[in-house]
């Protein structure tokens, strides 16, 4: 066993040798040389555990398993993903694609100078608060505007700026919880304003914020209830009438909007999101909303809202602490192009697009997906009859495919009650389990995530692009095998 220890080459003879040349036009140095000790190290290890028996085998593995260390080591951590889910809106999967002129403009300001905090006229330094804010202005009719790193930021900076050390009253039926750990309490203890919280979990009435109200009343809040719906016996006020009694006692009114949609999806069948717009008609003196929910633009949170109070969160020290980066303001103004012309927007934005595709093209992407699986080796058709999917039974199938009508989900917290009609490929792999299907999927590349319903793969063909077609086939048929 020592003697064939002896046969490992040395650290410095693999780096020297002919075969790793390539790997230095392709990986930095240190990262080979950390491959090689990986490597070397695992060979002495299977010496040991008498796995590896002679010279040749040494041989054999050392160069192969260097490159797929090395591979293994420089893969980003960020990476494309193909959402199958259905999802629109998939917070984990990062939420909004951007739009073709949104992605045409990072790139225009990532690889240059700026004018982001310079003024071209005056030649001298300039505001970086000023980008966006004629769109903003344009298309919500809002006196002014401030856009902050995400949502969360926009609310913790309202509340500090506006009644830090003062009460906020917020209806029970609103303290929510996001997600991860966006909880509305925790923001406002952290804000250093009192949380005020009135009524019950399923009812608030008007008389119970009026109730509330004292001389340290410093906010009246309401919340979007984003990611869920109470239903049955249940009463909210509505922001028209918060907004008068703030008007009563000259207090101030925020709403905190969650996803905030520039265009009114009332028209397009989906009821039930307020639009941005409609909301600063009711006369609130300031809103928030996410750049990257139903905007369909990139992370950022965006304040509308009276001039005052958005001068003060301007003049914020926290202003500094969560402000917005040159790149996503740059996707951020040409995503706010796009709605010039909400029709434009409709087409041109992908989270629309997606949420208000229509089933006929939907259906013919979920098609060619279909088309393309059962072209290949060992998939085999499951006939539709009805919505049950009834299989044919041969050896030589490694999964069957069928295509079937579903419902998607518009997600990033919109609309938890809307069901989208869609149309899916069903998968039923029959050489594994489903769960190792999916499994499988997640180490592809691209990694696909689908959805689960009762024994079926579900691959939705709304939050499939045109373009991803071809490699999710791929994707899926090599995790099959
Ligand atoms: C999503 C959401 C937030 C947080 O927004 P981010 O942009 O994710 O920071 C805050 N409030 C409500 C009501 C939301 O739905």
């Amino acid at each position: 066993m020592s003697e064939i220890l002896k046969d490992i080459p040395s650290v410095d003879s693999i780096i020297k040798s002919d075969k790793t040349e390539r790997y230095l036009s392709l990986y930095p140095r240190n990262l080979i040389i950390k491959a090689i000790r990986e490597v070397v190290q695992s060979i002495r290890n299977g010496i040991l555990k008498g796995t590896i028996k002679s010279r040749e085998e040494i041989y054999q593995t050392i160069y192969p398993e260097i490159e797929k260390v090395l591979r293994d080591m420089s893969g980003f951590s960020l990476r494309r993903v193909i959402n199958a889910t259905g999802v629109v809106i998939h917070t984990n999967l990062g939420r909004s694609n951007l739009s073709e002129r949104a992605i045409n403009n990072v790139i225009n300001i990532a690889g240059s100078y700026s004018n982001l905090e310079y003024d071209i006229e005056e030649g001298k330094r300039g505001r970086r608060d000023i980008h966006c804010i004629k769109w903003l202005k344009e298309i919500t009719g809002s006196p002014d505007a401030f856009i902050v790193n995400n949502n969360a930021a926009a609310v913790l900076i309202s509340l500090n700026t506006i009644a830090s050390g003062k009460e906020v009253i917020i209806s029970r039926g609103e303290l929510v919880e996001i997600g991860g750990s966006f909880r509305m309490p925790d923001v406002m203890r952290l804000s250093g304003a009192i949380l005020k919280e009135v009524g019950t979990t399923n009812k608030t009435h008007l008389h119970d914020y009026r109730n509330a109200i004292t001389e340290n009343t410093g906010l009246i809040l309401k919340v979007h209830t984003s990611n869920f719906r109470l239903s049955g016996f249940v009463k909210s006020v509505e922001i028209e009438e918060l907004v008068n009694l703030g008007k009563e006692y000259n207090i101030p009114v925020m709403y905190d909007l969650g996803s905030g949609c520039l265009i009114d999806l009332n028209k397009h069948g989906i009821q039930g999101e307020p639009s941005v717009i409609d909301v600063l008609r009711s006369g609130v003196d300031i809103l928030s909303f996410s750049g990257d929910k139903l905007l369909g633009g990139p992370q950022a949170g965006i304040i509308l809202g009276k001039k005052e109070l958005i001068d003060r969160i301007r003049k914020s020290p926290l202003a500094r602490a969560v402000r917005i980066d040159k790149l996503t303001l740059s996707a951020l103004e040409a995503t706010l192009f796009d709605y010039l012309d909400p029709e434009n927007a409709i087409e041109k934005i992908p989270t629309l697009r997606a949420l208000l595709d229509k089933p006929e093209n939907i259906l013919k992407r979920a098609k060619k997906i279909l088309r393309l699986m059962l072209k290949k080796r060992g998939f085999a058709s499951m006939k539709t009859i009805g919505r049950n999917l009834t299989a044919v039974k041969s050896d030589d199938v490694i999964a069957y495919a069928g295509l079937i009508e579903d419902y998607s989900q518009a997600g990033g917290g919109a609309l938890p009650e809307i069901n989208l009609k869609t149309y899916v490929v069903a998968l039923r792999p029959r050489k594994i389990s489903l769960n190792h299907l999916i499994k499988r999927l997640q180490s592809q590349n691209p990694p696909v995530v689908g959805r689960v319903k009762e024994d079926l793969l579900i691959l939705d063909a709304r939050t499939i692009s045109e373009r991803e077609i071809k490699s999710l086939v791929e994707s899926v048929f090599n995790a099959l095998f």
